[in-house]
């Protein structure tokens, strides 16, 4: 195996080594049959079985009853902003929206021009270091679906547990689906592009209930209706076949190593080396409050920018890339995503104290 560096990039990111390696054969010549992955038909019986496969397991992976669809969608999780309530909203309609961060506030401003719009509740004027708990907002009655973000990808917050109120759920799950169990039922709607913690991008898988199929109204074009892709299982057209062979991959690996329910107990884990290395010290600040905090993604701050570029730069030299922090927070963030190995984050939290100690 030749060296890797550490991966903490936010996305694309990480993949499990097992699955580079078996596309980088498949690629080249599939299963042995003298063609390559990425030369197939989408239509060929080999294909086919791939994404039948994919399909499968994300089904018994995350547990989706039989009245839900599983669509493989492009245009990225932002497509999905408007998809959403283009599809499930009529004017005069109102959803309720929870404004957690970027993703969010992306995602209320595409439902606007569909519907009636309620954000229910916002942290963005503290800097959207919080999610908020169930008795700190109300859905209107005649509200038709309540969405929310499962996990700031850039502000490392996450739902601890999933919003229970009497509404529909949607949820961006771009950057923590799979990262622990899901009870689907509970969901209207769930998304994730999957280049965070499913495959490479290219691919939106979108879980959605089968009567909301029927909701579209005439005017939204055929490409754009979620009904079109289900009726054809998500071969109306050429699907992204590379992307949903890799998530196929992925699947297979993340069922080897337990599923999602052993994800969640090694996300903790993970997780929990880093936040007691961060409350540790007063060098390091954690970006998100202690309630909120993310397994996934975990921003924080060092007591200068010029000590924060420093670490990045001694960071990267040692092989632990992608720290640097999102554009709109600065700072750095560490991406531990499923595939993201503990070694990694044990490795990171001995660079930290090796840090402190000598620029503190
Ligand atoms: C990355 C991300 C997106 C945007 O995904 P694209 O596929 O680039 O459109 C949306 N929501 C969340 C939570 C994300 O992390």
């Amino acid at each position: 195996m030749p060296e890797r560096i550490f991966n903490f990039s936010p996305g694309p990111a990480v993949l499990p080594y097992s699955v580079l390696q078996e596309a980088a054969v498949d690629i080249v010549n599939f299963k042995g049959k003298g063609i390559g992955l990425i030369e197939l038909s989408h239509r060929s019986k080999e294909f086919m079985a791939v994404a039948d496969e994919t399909e499968a397991l994300i089904r018994e992976l995350m547990g989706v009853p039989t009245n839900y669809k599983v669509l493989f969608l492009q245009g990225g999780a932002s497509s999905q902003f408007f998809m959403v309530p283009m599809n499930l909203l009529q004017a005069g309609q109102k959803a309720t929206y929870l404004n957690t961060g970027v993703w969010s506030k992306k995602a209320i401003k595409e439902a606007k021009l569909f519907g009636q719009v309620e954000v229910a509740y916002s942290s963005e004027e503290t800097g959207f270091k919080r999610v908020p708990r169930d008795d700190e907002y109300t859905v209107a009655p005649d509200s038709e679906y309540l969405y929310f973000v499962s996990n700031n990808t850039i502000y490392g917050t996450q739902f601890p547990t999933m919003p229970n109120k009497e509404a529909m759920l949607i949820a961006d799950m771009s950057s923590d689906i799979l990262a622990r169990p899901v009870d689907v039922s509970k969901f209207g709607l769930i998304f994730a592009g999957a280049q965070k913690n499913m495959g490479p991008a290219g691919v939106t898988v979108v879980i959605i209930r089968d009567d909301l199929l029927d909701r579209v109204g005439d005017k939204v074009p055929t490409m754009l209706k979620y009904k079109t892709h289900a009726e054809k299982d998500s071969m109306f057209n050429t699907p992204p076949c590379f992307s949903i062979y890799c998530v196929g991959l992925v699947m297979k690996w993340l069922k080897q190593v337990g599923g999602a329910a052993a994800m969640e107990k090694l996300n903790r884990e993970k997780a929990a080396l880093l936040y007691e290395m961060i409350d540790s010290t007063d060098f390091y600040r954690g970006h998100a409050e202690k309630d909120s905090r993310s397994t996934m993604n975990v921003p924080f701050n060092l007591p200068t920018k010029e000590l924060e570029a420093k670490f990045i730069g001694e960071a990267t030299a040692a092989g632990l890339d992608g720290l640097k922090g999102h554009r709109s927070v600065g700072g750095c963030r560490a991406s531990i995503y499923n595939a993201f190995p503990k070694e990694g984050v044990e490795k990171l939290v001995s660079f930290m104290t090796d840090f402190a100690k000598n620029n503190g």
